[in-house]
């Protein structure tokens, strides 16, 4: 029998009955699959005697597995309750057994027996106590006081000692001699469990390095499943359901010669394979990388008014409203000359400009709709909306962009992303999607010099930009909170300090997410017309913020931002042509690793190297574009942690493939499970 085969309701199990069975239920386990894939939190090893004075060591919380004495019993009104409390000691300190309901024990473990003891204990109000505990004879002590004990997620009346019983017998019935879906040469070449063994290995381990290899074993199948089935999806995308089309080019065309600067190679590039993709007969799904200022607006720009000139409406959807505006402005200059009819829509539109907008879109009379995620709000409805724009895509989950894509009738679509992740992974992630890069910055932008300072340092830092604001320029100051927990510096505390202190002769401006829209956009746009030279700020200028005279970024406590945020933050300068910097003020007690990653950012300027380095490093919460936006939330294997285990199975299951093609139908039995270890939510990251 295969595992999936086993979708058999739990209640099968002697002595799961209604009220155990509710309970079962409560944490999501109805069949037997369920119960196996249940996995424990933790594991206990009480292989090993831990002595009651060791959770001292360990900040006062700790697992005990150790041999007692009963000194005494004492009893407490717990309520309306009398409780029994069992003192003991070791050999190395005394302890009390609290007995919740439990006074039964007080006959079985009179003063003056040993005792085995094993639970957690804390150290609290100078007493040693535990709630949660099992006590035995030392003679013979069950196998619960010599193996490695699973500690499972629990709920209502069940214990981990009954759970642990359905269990065995569970996997004495079903589990053991379970069929394997994967050949023992793959097996070998990725070091995994037969699945027998995997369950066996996570419930019932014999070495505390056993749990593990199980997992992994049971991740490494479930993201196999998912390869294979983002590949399948990949290859239905590329079924054609339209004919092949013409459309116009010359307003493109105009565009280009209209601007002051040549286009990359690589936005001619990206271009010519956007126009395949226009052209052919399944539609668009292309996924447009590349670093901050590299041009992608430009180039959906430009895609957008092939469709324009043919009489399909564009939607272009920014993450916030103030990139979302700042698109707005930026097509208005370019498009509006070339009589493209714009539109901007978003939560902020007043009542009275929104009903004439609503209807004009509705009757195409506008071609290229600019807004943020309101455009996916039911009123919002299109004549003949045929190409969809997201940028910053891994900010909109996959449901949110089905939703605008569902406005059309299959829309080309093109994700723009600015946390560019390395190709293959991105194939890997997104594998129905098709991919361009943007890897070059347009010639004539000087890298960004960034620096990195140590807190006490901030002096030289602060009077470098001085320097910088006596030429004209505008700066940047980046802080992680908005407001002050001592511990950290502070938006708004070093807002007041850097006007009134350091730098008391330019104007000081703040920006932060608890502004309204309206404040935030007045406070941009005195920034952009130099009306404030300084401008201090939470992450929230992370994106889009385009202010060509700054050439100072200051981000202090940089070690609380992720690899690819300060990418981004950094990205916020050298977008002009004069040299920029970018300062990385850190707490000098940082870990080798947090140093590492930093000096990352030193070393290169390159978002795909940096993605990269990301992805080697694994920064707690870093792989922005995978983690962040919870695309993939396997029940099993996690990510970023498993990626390399993806990329095993992804080379798995191509491999498969190319052997047997007919493997991608779902009907075929070798690839049963692809249905079964289900990824709970996971949906590629891809096409909607
Ligand atoms: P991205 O969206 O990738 O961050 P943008 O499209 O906003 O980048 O481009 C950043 C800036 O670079 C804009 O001011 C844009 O006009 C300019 N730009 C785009 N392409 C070129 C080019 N080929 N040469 C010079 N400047 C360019
Ligand atoms: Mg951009």
């Amino acid at each position: 029998m295969y595992l999936e085969e086993l979708s058999i309701p739990i209640a099968k199990l002697q002595g799961v009955g209604p009220s155990l069975g509710k309970d079962l239920n409560r944490l999501g386990i109805h069949t037997i699959i369920d119960l196996f894939l249940h996995l424990p939190r933790r594991y206990e090893d009480r292989t090993k005697l831990i002595p009651i004075i060791s959770i001292l060591s360990k900040g006062g919380k700790g697992f005990v597995n150790t041999l007692a004495f009963v000194e005494a019993h004492e009893y407490f009104w717990f309520g309306s309750q009398k409780t029994l409390k069992i003192l003991i000691r070791d050999a190395t300190a005394s302890a009390e057994l609290v007995c919740y309901g439990r006074n039964f024990l007080a006959n079985k473990y009179p003063p003056g027996v040993q005792v085995r003891v094993a639970g957690t204990f804390t150290y609290q109000y100078k007493r040693i106590q535990s709630s949660s505990f099992d006590l035995d004879n030392p003679t013979h002590p069950s196998e619960d006081f010599s193996s490695i004990l699973p500690i499972y997620p629990l709920s209502g009346k069940l214990s981990q000692r009954l759970l642990r019983k359905i269990l065995r017998q569970g996997y004495a019935k079903y589990g053991i001699n379970l069929k394997d879906e994967l050949s023992e040469s793959c097996r070998a070449t990725y070091a995994l469990l037969p699945i027998s063994e995997a369950l066996r290995a996570i419930h019932f381990p014999k070495s505390m390095e056993e749990p593990d290899l199980g997992r992994r074993s049971l991740a490494f199948r479930e993201l196999f499943s998912f390869q294979i089935e983002v590949i399948r999806r990949g290859m239905e995308r590329k079924v054609a359901i339209r004919p092949p089309r013409q459309l116009p080019l010359t307003l493109r065309q105009r565009a280009i010669h209209s601007l002051p600067f040549p286009l990359t190679e690589d936005q001619y590039r990206s271009l010519a394979e956007i126009d395949r993709d226009i052209e052919g007969s399944c539609p668009m799904a292309r996924l447009l990388q590349g670093d901050v200022g590299s041009g992608k607006t430009l180039v959906a720009f430009l895609a957008a008014l092939r469709f324009t000139e043919g009489r399909i409406q564009t939607a272009f959807m920014a993450p916030t409203e103030l990139l979302a505006r700042q698109h707005a402005d930026n097509a208005a200059k370019l498009l509006e000359p070339l009589g493209v009819r714009l539109a901007f829509y978003s939560g902020k539109i007043p009542l009275k400009l929104r009903k004439p907008l609503l209807q004009a879109l509705s009757k195409g009379e506008v071609d290229i709709v600019i807004g943020t995620h309101a455009l996916f709000s039911e009123e919002v409805r299109f004549a003949n909306l045929g190409f969809v724009v997201i940028d910053e895509q891994h900010r909109f989950g996959v449901d949110q962009r089905k939703k605008l894509a569902d406005k059309g009738i299959h829309p080309d679509i093109l994700l723009m992303s600015a946390t560019p992740i390395p190709r293959t992974l991105a194939l890997s992630v997104f594998g129905d999607l098709d991919v361009s890069e943007l890897k070059s910055l347009p010639p004539g932008r000087r890298p960004v010099e960034t620096h990195l300072a140590r807190i006490g340092n901030e002096e030289k830092v602060y009077s470098w930009v001085e320097g910088e604001l006596q030429k004209g320029h505008q700066a940047y100051f980046v802080y992680p909170l908005i407001e002050g927990d001592g511990d950290l510096k502070d938006a708004e505390t070093m807002y007041e300090r850097l006007q009134k202190s350091i730098f008391p002769r330019y104007r000081v401006g703040l920006i932060h997410a608890r502004l309204s829209e309206e404040e935030q956009r007045s406070i941009m746009e005195d920034f952009v017309k130099n009306r404030i030279q300084v401008l201090v700020a939470t992450s929230i200028v992370e994106v889009g913020v385009d202010v060509p005279n700054a050439t100072c970024m200051v981000i202090e406590h940089a070690e609380r931002f992720g690899l690819a945020a300060l990418h981004q933050l950094r990205g916020r300068v050298g977008r002009g042509s004069a040299q920029s910097y970018a300062f990385l003020v850190y707490d000098p007690n940082l870990t080798d690793l947090a140093k590492e990653r930093l000096k990352v950012l030193k070393e290169t300027t390159d978002g795909f190297r940096i993605a990269e380095q990301d992805l080697r490093l694994r920064g707690p919460g870093d792989m922005v574009g995978v983690r962040q936006s919870g695309l993939l939330d396997f029940s099993i294997a996690q990510l970023p942690e498993d990626m390399e285990l993806m990329m095993e199975a992804r080379k798995e299951a191509l491999r498969l493939l190319e052997e047997d093609p007919g493997l991608l139908r779902p009907e075929h039995a070798g690839l049963r499970f692809i249905l079964e270890l289900r990824f709970k939510n996971a949906t590629s990251g891809g096409a909607p």
